[in-house]
C-alpha cells in the first residue's frame, strides 16, 4: 500500500513486530488512505533498547556538533515545506495555507531555536562567602525520555518536545497521535540525512492505550513529556506518580477572549475571527469564550457574526479554503454533540451548528464555523473544552464581573484582553488564572517565553530555558576549598 507508515527505530524503518495495523483516514473525503503501525511493548523495547545504547554517545557530544546537527535537521524540515505541508493538510485536514505558513516553518523553528538555545544554555553557581566553598550546578542529561504528542498541530508540537530532548543530550522514544502519523513519519528520513546518530531519536506509531501506555509505563523511560487531554493528562500521572517520573503535561484549555469597549475595535475582529476559528478552532489556546463589555455587545454580535458567515469551508487543499475538514468523525460527532447541548441549554445559535458537505468530497468531516449566545457562563459549553469551531459570546458589565467568570472554569490554559487601558492590563493580568496572557493580540509567540498552563491545563513549562530544564537534572556539586 503506498502509504504505509512504519516505525523509525535505530534509524531504520521497521514494521511492527506484531503485524497489527491501524487505518488512517483523509478527513477532507473520509476514505481510508494508508495504515499506521499499532505498536506494542515490544516495539516500544525496541526502541528503547535503541535509544539507550545511543545515550553514552550522544550525551557527550559537544554542544557544537549537537547544535549543528539539529540546525541541519531545521533545514530538512525547511527544504520540504511543500512536501510535509501537504501530507501535514491530508493527515490532518487542516487548510494547506495554514500547513505552508504555520505548522511547517514553526517545526523548523523549533529545530533552529534549541540549535540556538543550547549553546547559550548555562547553569548557576554560588560562592558561599566566609566559607571557602563554591557550589555550581550540573545540568545533565536524563537518559531516554518519552515524548507524546496530539493530532492538533501534528509535526509542530512534535517538533517542539524532540528538539529540546536531544539538544539537551537525551535520547528519545517518541508517539506522534495516531491520527495523524504522517508527518512525524517522514521526519526520520529528515534526521538520517542530517546525520543524527541512529537510535538518538525512536519514533512508534499506534493507539495512546496501545503504544503510548508502553512508553508512559516503562520502567526505565524516566520523564514524559505529554501533550494532549486533560483525562489523558491524569491518566498519565496516575501511572508515572509511583515510578517517579518527570513530568511535563501541557493539557486542554477554555480560554477567556474578553474585549472591552476601549479597544481598537477593528483589529479586535480581525483578530477574534482568527483566535476563534483558527485550525477549525482546534488549537489549545484558541478563544473559545468570547465576553464582550455590555456597551459594544449587540454592535459586536452583528459585525462578528456577519465576518462568521463569510469564512469559507473548504477542501483543505484549495488555496482559498479558511476552514478545512475537522480531523476526524468521532471528533465531528463529539463537536456536534456539543452544538445540541448548546440548544438543551437555551444558547441561541447565531450561525453555523450544522455539518455541510464540500462538492465531491460528501464525507468529509466539515462543519460550519458555529457562535453560541449563552444564556450564562455556567452552561457546559461554557464550560467543557469542545475543540472545534465553536465559540460561545455573552456580555458583562465590569471588569470584577468578567474576572470572575473567566476564572471560573477548571481550564487555566491562556487568556486574551482587548483593551487600551493600561491599568487594566495590569490588573487583570496579575489575577487572570492562566499561564499566558495576551494582550491585544493572540498566539504571538517568542520561543523563548515560558509556555504552559495551570490549574487543569497542565503541569510545567515548555520554551526556552525552562524545556531545557524539565530534560536535564540539576546536580549540586560544592567544592570546599582551603
Ligand atoms: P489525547 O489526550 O487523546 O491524545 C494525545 C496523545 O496521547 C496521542 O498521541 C494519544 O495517542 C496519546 N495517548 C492517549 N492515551 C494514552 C495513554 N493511556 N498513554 C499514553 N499516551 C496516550 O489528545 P488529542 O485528542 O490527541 O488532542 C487534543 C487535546 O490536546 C485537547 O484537549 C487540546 O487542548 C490538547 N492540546 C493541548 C496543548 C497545550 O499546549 N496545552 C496543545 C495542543 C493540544
Amino acid at each position: 500500500m503506498a502509504n504505509t507508515i512504519k516505525n523509525y527505530i535505530n534509524g531504520q524503518y521497521e514494521n511492527p513486530i506484531n503485524s497489527n495495523w491501524l487505518d488512517n483516514y483523509d478527513p477532507s473525503n473520509g476514505e481510508i488512505y494508508g495504515k499506521t503501525p499499532n505498536s506494542s511493548k515490544e516495539d516500544v523495547e525496541q526502541a528503547y533498547l535503541s535509544a539507550q545504547s545511543a545515550f553514552e554517545q550522544w550525551s557527550q557530544t559537544t554542544l557544537e556538533e549537537r547544535s549543528r546537527i539539529l540546525l541541519k535537521i531545521s533545514e530538512g524540515i525547511e527544504s520540504q515545506l511543500d512536501a510535509l505541508a501537504e501530507a501535514e493538510s491530508k493527515d490532518n485536514g487542516k487548510p494547506i495555507s495554514l500547513a505552508k505558513s504555520i505548522d511547517i516553518p514553526r517545526a523548523a523553528s523549533n529545530f533552529r531555536f534549541f540549535a540556538n538555545a543550547i549553546t547559550q544554555f548555562a547553569s548557576e553557581s554560588h560562592e558561599s562567602v566566609g566559607q571557602n566553598a563554591i557550589n555550581f550546578t550540573l545540568r545533565q542529561p536524563i537518559g531516554v525520555v518519552g515524548c507524546i504528542s496530539p493530532w492538533n498541530l501534528p509535526l509542530y508540537l512534535f517538533t517542539w518536545k524532540i528538539a529540546p530532548a536531544i539538544a539537551a543530550g537525551n535520547c528519545v522514544v517518541a508517539k506522534p497521535s495516531e491520527v495523524t502519523p504522517m508527518t512525524a513519519y517522514m521526519l526520520g528520513e529528515i534526521c538520517n540525512k542530517a546525520g543524527l546518530p541512529k537510535g538518538v531519536l525512536n519514533i512508534v506509531h499506534g493507539l495512546g492505550t496501545t503504544t503510548g501506555q508502553a512508553i508512559i509505563e516503562h520502567p526505565n523511560i524516566k520523564a514524559i513529556s505529554f501533550t494532549g487531554g486533560t483525562a489523558t493528562g491524569a491518566h498519565i500521572a496516575r501511572t508515572a506518580a509511583p515510578m517517579f517520573k518527570k513530568l511535563s503535561l501541557e493539557l486542554g484549555g477554555k480560554n477567556p477572549n474578553i474585549i472591552f469597549a476601549d479597544c481598537d475595535y477593528d483589529a479586535m475582529l480581525r483578530n477574534t475571527i482568527h483566535s476563534s476559528f483558527a485550525n477549525q478552532g482546534q488549537i489549545c489556546l484558541c478563544g473559545s469564550r468570547i465576553f464582550v463589555e455590555k456597551s459594544i455587545y449587540e454592535k459586536f454580535k452583528n459585525d462578528f457574526v456577519e465576518k462568521v458567515k463569510q469564512l469559507k469551508v473548504g477542501h483543505p487543499a484549495k488555496a482559498d479554503t479558511d476552514i478545512g475538514a475537522l480531523v476526524s468523525k468521532p471528533h465531528l460527532e463529539k463537536v456536534l454533540d456539543y452544538i445540541n447541548i448548546a440548544k438543551q441549554e437555551n444558547g441561541t445559535i447565531l450561525c453555523g451548528g450544522n455539518r455541510i458537505t464540500v462538492n465531491g468530497h460528501e464525507n468529509g468531516y466539515y462543519l460550519e464555523p458555529t457562535v453560541i449566545e449563552v444564556p450564562n457562563e455556567h452552561c457546559r459549553v461554557n464550560q467543557e473544552e469542545i475543540f472545534g469551531p465553536v465559540v460561545t459570546i455573552m456580555p458583562f458589565g465590569t471588569e470584577d464581573e468578567v474576572l470572575q467568570m473567566a476564572n471560573k472554569v477548571k481550564y487555566g490554559l491562556s487568556a486574551t484582553l482587548w483593551t487600551n487601558d493600561l491599568n487594566r492590563t495590569m490588573r487583570m493580568s496579575n489575577q487572570i488564572q492562566a499561564g499566558i496572557v495576551w494582550i491585544n493580540t493572540w498566539l504571538m509567540r517568542d520561543l523563548r517565553t515560558p509556555f504552559g498552563g495551570v490549574k487543569a491545563s497542565g503541569v510545567g513549562r515548555e520554551g526556552g530555558f525552562e524545556a531545557l530544564r524539565f530534560f536535564t537534572e540539576p546536580k549540586n556539586v560544592c567544592i570546599k576549598f582551603k
